[in-house]
């Protein structure tokens, strides 16, 4: 549990993410939110609520779905829903946001429940669902973007049958809930891109938050949730091995980018390796062409992978051991070269990577970005 507390006075609001264990987008985007900063009131952030489930990537756990563990009027059924029912009385929460996905779309045909807000009748958590519904249906999802994918709301009355976290929250203490379902059938950026999104805005609308752009504004180095796996030099026969992403800098100052710490979700994968004596992108293992100074790393014999690269030193070349500088609102494109499996490139299409970015501001401290490359 994370709990970030504001200097100024506001409502509390607790965010539950991985209650079911195989929603990815819930505990990823909670696993966001808890290092957000806040300007007012109190933000509760449990990023991995049903954590065996989460470890062993299923909806449920030993005592069941967590989920259905919350009867009105009686005590919880598991020793870890009582856990999360102590939080919910302890901290004295004002609103509850709990973080799902569905393999389907609601109202759809095809009997999931993505794309939509659910929010039993309490307080005005109707006016709340309608209005984020809205904001990511005209700013947040892409254009390109079939209509089918447009969110929906969908406000219910309260009598605590389904024994869910949300409705016992609403039935036992009159506390407004929002359960968020974003769909399976879109990619996990895409998922978390939307999930984040509607937090941040109902964050906004609630008080926490005094500008519309905490994502933005706490990352000063944005990842534009692109990544596309690519064909490179060596795998020209379609392996796709090779990664290509983008990064924004979304500061008033110049940005220096000095580590990337590479780690895919897929044990099988572990090595990053161009072999190539050229440099360049797609002839080293890291490029990042960029404005200022493009970014340049050539590891010499590959990188293990989970593993860092410094790009300053890589041991290797003199002329390949340049970090990337990016001025002020400018985009960068990052490529990395290639995936590997014992030796043998992989194909990184539905693949999943996790990066972390280490920077600095126009020499102030450095700070670091973790995003997920899901090509
Ligand atoms: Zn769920």
């Amino acid at each position: 549990m994370y709990v970030t507390e504001a200097s100024a006075d506001g409502p509390t609001l607790m965010v539950a993410g991985g209650v079911h264990g195989d929603e990815k987008s819930g505990y990823r985007s909670a696993g966001q939110i808890k290092d957000w900063d806040i300007d007012a009131g109190k933000l509760v952030v449990i990023p991995e609520a049903c954590k065996p489930a989460v470890e062993a990537r299923t909806r449920g756990f030993a005592d069941g779905d967590l989920n259905r563990h919350f009867p009105d009027g009686a005590e919880e059924e598991s020793q870890l829903a009582a856990a999360v029912w102590d939080v919910v009385e302890q901290q004295d929460i004002d609103f509850l946001w709990d973080l799902h996905s569905s393999y389907g779309i609601y109202e759809s045909g095809d009997g999931g429940v993505g794309q939509a807000l659910f929010a039993p009748i309490a307080g005005d958590t109707g006016v709340h669902s309608k209005a984020i519904r809205d904001y990511l249906n005209a700013e947040v999802l892409d254009d390109s973007l079939n209509d089918v994918y447009d969110f929906r709301e969908h406000t219910h009355h309260d009598d605590g049958s389904q024994d869910m976290l949300k409705h016992k929250v609403g039935a036992t203490l009159g506390t407004p809930a929002i359960i968020f379902e974003a769909t399976e059938k879109l990619s996990l950026d895409r998922r978390v891109k939307h999930t984040t999104a509607a937090v941040e805005r109902f964050m906004y609308q609630f008080g926490l938050l005094e500008t519309r752009s905490a994502i933005e504004s706490a990352n000063d180095l944005r990842y534009d949730g692109d990544a596309t796996a690519v064909d490179g030099r060596v795998d020209g026969n379609g392996t796709r091995s090779g990664l290509a992403f983008g990064l924004t800098n979304d500061a008033d100052w110049a940005l220096t980018i000095t580590d990337v710490e590479l780690a895919p979700a897929n044990a099988a994968i572990d090595g990053l390796s161009d072999h190539s004596y050229d440099e360049g992108q797609w002839t080293s293992e890291l490029h990042i062409d960029s404005d200022v100074q493009s970014g340049l790393t050539d590891v010499n014999g590959g990188l293990t992978l989970p593993g860092s690269i410094d790009l300053s030193s890589d041991g290797h070349s003199d002329s390949a051991d340049r970090e990337a500088i990016l001025s002020a609102g400018s985009s960068a494109t990052v490529s990395l070269y290639q995936f590997e499996s014992g030796g043998n490139p992989v194909g990184m299409v539905g693949e999943t990577v996790d990066v972390t970015v280490s920077y600095t501001l126009d020499g102030r401290e450095s700070r670091t970005r973790a995003l997920t490359l899901s090509p």
